[in-house]
């Protein structure tokens, strides 16, 4: 497909949820860090005229890498206390998508989502199968003991605890699924790209899956908008939510933000979920709408300077970059 040129953008996020109780200023500082260098790492593939794509695979294997994050190394414990691992991303040029879950093994994830999505006929791969084509593909395979933080056991720890006490999950239940990277890339051609992973939710059982890996719920991406979500992924499956984003923008002619704000900031609460997304149309214009008390997130421009948000208050400076009129505005009656 072809494209005017424009100027690329890259938008990452690193989780929504309660980020104040369990934050020191040692924590803060080395997420930001992390952020800051996803977001020059991915924007650096961008300027040298690299895709969207691989801006977005770029920016998510930082995070992977990144004990902080509730992906790769440092990601959650399921019930059993195994770390089993989602991914997802989704060329919005050509539609193509890549996503694995339950692996337990893939040192990135989101590589091995790559791969399904190139060199295998299928979009999702899960489990043991496809660990068996990671292995076939040289992607790099690790012990289970390398994704084990002492902090997420802890967490783990303590939600067993709740659930055998029968407590309401009252610190666990929002940090429960925070943590999650994604990125959502527009490069100097035009095209869109959007990425995600996981470990899930702590304590989860039965081979549960997330939204993360399933595309339209957690990730998607057409030629006119890109998203990555994150939160209680139950919702954004039953909403369709990263799907549903991106068809009030390019069917329905929607602002992003608006587009954006009606599925997280409206649809999920009013069900009782809760979470963010990342979404940014062909034009460049970036929404980062969230329902918890902050977001990870993080986006860099046409100057090349990364901008780094945590709190819910704080500015992330996406405010001043100006939203177009509702396609429908400026209609005759
Ligand atoms: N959405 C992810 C899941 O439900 C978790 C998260 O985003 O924090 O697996």
């Amino acid at each position: 497909m072809s494209h005017a040129a424009v100027s690329p953008v890259l938008v990452i996020h690193g989780g929504a949820g309660v980020v104040v109780r369990d934050m020191t200023p040692a924590k803060e500082q080395a997420v930001r860090a992390a952020m800051t260098q996803a977001l020059q790492q991915g924007h650096a593939r961008l300027k040298a005229g690299d895709s969207a794509l691989d801006a977005v695979i770029a920016a998510i294997a930082v995070l992977e890498d990144d004990p902080h994050f509730n992906a790769g190394k440092g990601a959650v414990f399921t019930h059993d206390g195994r770390n089993e691992l989602d991914a997802a991303i989704m060329d919005g040029d050509t539609l193509r998508a890549g996503a694995v879950a339950g692996v337990e093994h893939v040192k990135n994830p989101i590589l091995l989502a790559r791969a399904v999505m190139e060199h295998s006929p299928h979009v999702m791969l899960s489990g043991a199968g496809a660990e068996a084509f990671a292995k076939e593909q040289g992607i790099a395979l690790v012990d289970a003991a390398y994704f084990r933080t002492d902090a997420r056991w802890q967490q783990l720890q303590r939600a067993l605890k709740e659930d055998a006490d029968k407590q309401p999950h009252a610190d666990v239940e929002t940090a429960k699924h925070f943590g999650t990277v994604g990125a959502v890339a527009l490069d100097a051609r035009g095209r869109l790209a959007a990425g995600t992973s996981t470990g899930g939710m702590t304590d989860k059982r039965w081979g549960r899956i997330g939204d993360s890996p399933i595309i339209g719920a957690g990730t998607y991406a057409n030629e006119g908008c890109a998203v990555s979500g994150t939160g209680w992924g139950e919702f954004y499956i039953r909403t369709v939510a990263a799907h549903q984003i991106c068809m009030k923008v390019t069917q329905m002619r929607v602002p992003l933000k608006r587009a954006a704000a009606e599925v997280i900031n409206q649809q999920i609460p009013s069900m009782g979920g809760n979470g963010g997304a990342i979404a940014l149309d062909a034009e460049g214009h970036i929404a980062i709408p969230f329902n918890t008390d902050g977001m990870y997130r993080g986006w860099i421009g046409a100057d090349g300077v990364p901008h780094v948000a945590i709190y819910g208050d704080e500015d992330d400076g996406t405010t001043e970059i100006p939203e177009p009129a509702p396609a429908d505005s400026d209609e005759q009656p």
